[in-house]
């Protein structure tokens, strides 16, 4: 799955593996051991869209120059 991610619990460590489309999305994730619930405020959802297509750019190797001398 291309979305597919793993994150520790911030409860319990617990390895939770997640969708980031699908918490973009507004899913919530639980903790298969202390079922602590996983997501994204629904209203913070565009700022979190914003920065993965960014990520995506990045990746995709989108990044041209432009800002070398700004840094990251
Ligand atoms: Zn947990």
């Amino acid at each position: 799955m291309i979305g597919q991610q793993k994150m520790p619990c911030p409860a319990c460590g617990n390895e939770i593996i997640f969708d980031t489309y699908m918490l973009m999305a507004g899913q919530a994730f639980s903790c298969g051991q202390c079922h602590a619930s996983i997501g994204v405020a629904t209203s913070s959802v565009p700022v979190v869209k914003d920065a993965m297509e960014k990520f995506e750019q990045i990746k995709a190797g989108g990044l041209k120059g432009e800002n070398s001398s700004a840094g990251i």
